[in-house]
């Protein structure tokens, strides 16, 4: 399988942005593999290794320190210091505070019992890419009760007023640059009021990721195609906060010979058992579809 036909401009900042649940398998070596190799081909590329460890219950040091080993072993170079995003929350909270300021971010005290009560009750919901979109009970809590609540220190999230920031979108509407395919259209409007600080960690994937892309100067973000439903949503938070319009390739998901996506949850292979069976990195590399090295 070849990674791309298309090659990436000059001076391209690729990523490759694992989060540190688990060990790397051949999926998250193809997505590397795929980042790596846009940068390498670019004039002056760059490629760099972020950590998206913010969520503390899920991600682990030593996982994050395996995948820095493991893709070493497989041969690829990185920019370093390496960015972990739990090293950097007070940045995502002032982020936030910037919209907050703007009130286009409320506060959410529902619980999820309590979402999925509403959703059934009003018999249908617009579904959204996450899932039914929220149904705004706290976008409509009163100024009194939202205080009150928040002196009690009542458990909150903070979700986008959807409404109020695609009435600061541009007026011809969001649109994305994918390669290979040119400019798509971009509607972030069925994500709903989407939660950008979570109640158990005060920030979220979408915040983090378009923050750091933009911070670090990621000209193109090299993803699984997977990812690709979340670009207009993150298409939108980049308009909000005027940060730039990278270029996104989304590559297709690596599959096993039945076809089926090779993730971790389905058994795939990590490429530390791999290694430990005495298999060299070209032929690991060959495994995650990269047969012409890396
Ligand atoms: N951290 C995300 C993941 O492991 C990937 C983020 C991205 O590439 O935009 O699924």
């Amino acid at each position: 399988m070849a990674a791309t036909g298309s090659s990436l401009h000059t001076g391209a900042v690729t990523r490759f942005a694992p989060s540190p649940t688990g060990l790397l398998h051949l999926g998250h070596a193809h997505s590397a593999l795929f980042g790596h190799g846009l940068a390498r081909r670019a004039p002056g590329g760059r490629f760099l290794l972020r950590i998206e460890d913010i969520d503390a219950g899920r991600c682990r040091p030593d996982f994050s320190a395996a995948i820095e080993e493991d893709i070493a072993w497989l041969g690829l170079g990185w920019e370093r210091p390496v960015r972990r995003q739990s090293d950097h929350m007070a940045e995502y909270r002032a982020a936030l505070d910037r919209l907050a300021a703007r009130g286009l971010l409320y506060p959410c005290f529902c619980t999820r019992a309590e979402i999925a009560r509403e959703v059934a009750a009003a018999g249908h919901a617009p579904h959204g890419p996450e899932g039914p979109a929220y149904p705004g009970t706290c976008r409509r809590l009163s100024r009194g009760e939202r205080e009150a609540r928040l002196a009690r220190g009542e458990t909150h999230a903070l979700r986008l007023d959807m409404a109020a920031a695609l009435a600061e979108a541009p007026a011809g509407g969001l649109s994305f640059e994918e390669l290979g395919e040119g400019r798509l259209p971009a509607d972030p409007a069925p994500f709903g009021d989407v939660v950008l600080a979570r109640k158990d960690v005060p920030a979220s994937y979408h915040l983090c990721v378009c923050h750091d892309d933009a911070l670090q100067g990621v000209t193109a973000v090299t993803r699984g195609v997977d990812l690709k439903a979340a670009t207009p949503l993150h298409r939108l938070l980049q308009s909000l906060f005027g940060w730039p319009e990278p270029l996104y390739a989304h590559h297709p998901l690596l599959a096993d010979a039945a076809g089926r996506r090779l993730a971790k949850r389905d058994g795939a292979p990590s490429i530390r058992s791999l290694r430990q069976a005495g298999h060299a990195p070209a032929a690991v590399r060959g495994m995650a579809g990269f047969a012409d090295g890396a």
